[in-house]
């Protein structure tokens, strides 16, 4: 089995292949902590993951980067307003980064570096694109030609004589050659001075754009080639083009061999959910209504495929949350159930062709849905064999095999939720008791604070079972 990625730059389906052999080295484009991270920008963060947890399955060593921007307009503005150094105002929202990523269950990456500890890298960078024509100073500003870079726009596949109907804009505020030239490094104001954002460089005391430090962090951590940088859609264009642009023109080598964008989040209205549209909602205000952080990490890497665009609604959640259950019901009744005495051949031939199924899709441009359905239907039939206690021990092996290779990705069935399950289970058990002393004030109350927490009991043939639910007074569509 081969693994194929969909290549933005080439636009096809491709075997993958890192340069070294069996070593991937991988870049993705990290949150701006200016504020804390919208559900958007964490499914890219989470398509990383499944990047990199795929990898693994198949074998690779991955070197895993993602830079964390604390050099932001949006960052000096609020530093400014709120009258701190921008370490003082950022700090809070990397620790929330952080405490997100590892609610979500997101692997660590390996390297997380910072734009204001690497000022050096980018502004040798910078020196070596002025050295070679690629870029010019204009009033204490640095910028990139685009003209001095012919392949520029070939990821975005753009058309470049669009870009350079510009042409030359000399009454231009900035100075700029051309319309479509960014700036690398932008020239220090008196107030960038008070909030610690302003450094020394030999072409100017000032401070990096945006764009460079991409470029400048991931040479410093894995060289001049990555084998895969990722990130969201919405970072193509300007954002990967100028990386592009930047250090190809600096290192005459190419910069990335894999592009991978993932598509964007949609609300409930069909809004792209974005700081700037307004439709800014945080892991902080799904949890708060009532949402689970692993329902949540399902559907946001489970329910479409990473380049489909995916919309956000309660009933959406509700559904993922419903998915893990029975994901976690099935292994544990699969662990749970004492095995036949002989195994059933149609099982164990069904289970190894959906194995292989799903290692398939996750091979196919990580195709995560696909193989999750195949799973669940599986799941139908092997359910139905441990009804009627045909489950041996070769297949109890090979359907929890199945699980692990599932959970390899998800992560969300053998996953702690520290305490909660005990608690409520004690509670069950206390309802239990309150309804056999026909006290039913006192076992409705009991299902009642459950529901209010966002925990719904469902009484069956088979006892009480508990599910994730929005917690009343508290839903929001
Ligand atoms: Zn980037």
């Amino acid at each position: 089995m081969t693994l194929r990625l969909h290549n933005t730059l080439t636009g096809a389906k491709e075997a993958f292949e890192p340069l070294e052999k069996g070593h991937v080295r991988m870049y993705t484009c990290g949150p701006t902590i200016w504020n804390y991270a919208h559900v958007g920008n964490l499914r890219s963060f989470l398509f990383y993951d499944l990047v990199r947890r795929h990898l693994r399955v198949s074998g690779y060593r991955v070197t895993h980067v993602m830079n964390l921007t604390d050099i932001d307009d949006r960052i000096l503005d609020q530093a400014m307003h709120a009258g701190m150094s921008i370490g003082e105002y950022t700090k809070p929202y990397a620790t929330a980064f952080f405490e997100d990523m590892a609610a979500l269950r997101a692997e660590r990456a390996d390297h997380y570096p910072r734009a204001t500890e690497h000022i050096p890298e980018m502004v040798e960078m910078i020196a070596t694109l002025l050295e070679r024509g690629n870029a010019y100073a204009a009033d204490g500003d640095v910028y990139f030609r685009i003209a001095s870079f012919p392949g520029y726009g070939a990821l975005s596949h753009l058309d470049r004589a669009g870009l350079r109907a510009g042409a030359r804009v000399a009454t231009d505020k900035y100075d700029k050659e051309n319309v479509s030239d960014f700036a690398l490094w932008k020239k220090a104001q008196p107030e960038d001075e008070k909030i610690g954002a302003a450094w020394d460089a030999p072409f100017g005391r000032g401070r990096p754009g945006w764009h460079i430090e991409c470029s400048a962090m991931s040479k410093r951590y894995l060289g001049d080639t990555l084998d895969i940088h990722a990130g969201g859609v919405d970072l193509m264009f300007p954002h990967h083009e100028n990386e592009i642009a930047q250090s190809e023109a600096a290192n005459h080598q190419q910069f990335a061999r894999v592009w991978l964008h993932s598509e964007h989040l949609f609300d409930a209205t069909g809004e792209k959910m974005s700081k700037s549209a307004g439709g800014f909602t945080t892991l902080r205000d799904l949890v708060e209504a009532g949402h689970d952080p692993l329902a949540i990490r399902f559907f946001l890497i489970a329910n479409a495929h990473y380049r489909s665009r995916l919309r956000l609604s309660s009933e959406a959640l509700h559904a993922a949350a419903e998915q893990v259950r029975r994901l976690r019901e099935f292994f544990d009744r699969v662990e749970r159930t004492p095995s036949a005495a002989s195994d059933d051949e149609g099982l164990e031939q069904k289970t190894a062709a959906v194995r292989a199924a799903y290692r398939e899709a996750l091979d196919d441009d990580l195709n995560l849905p696909q193989g999750i359905g195949v799973v669940f239907d599986l799941i139908r039939e092997a359910n139905a064999a441990l009804d009627s206690d045909q489950v041996g021990p070769r297949n109890k092996a090979s359907l929890l095999g199945l699980i692990d290779d599932v959970d390899a990705h998800l992560d969300v069935v053998r996953a702690e939720e520290p305490g909660l399950a005990e608690e409520v289970e004690r509670l069950i058990g206390e309802r239990e008791s309150a309804r056999r002393a026909r006290d039913f004030a006192r076992s409705d109350q009991i299902r009642d604070d459950l529901r209010r927490r966002g925990i719904a009991l469902e009484d069956s043939k088979a006892g009480v079972r508990w599910r994730r639910v929005a917690p009343t007074g508290a839903e929001r569509s």
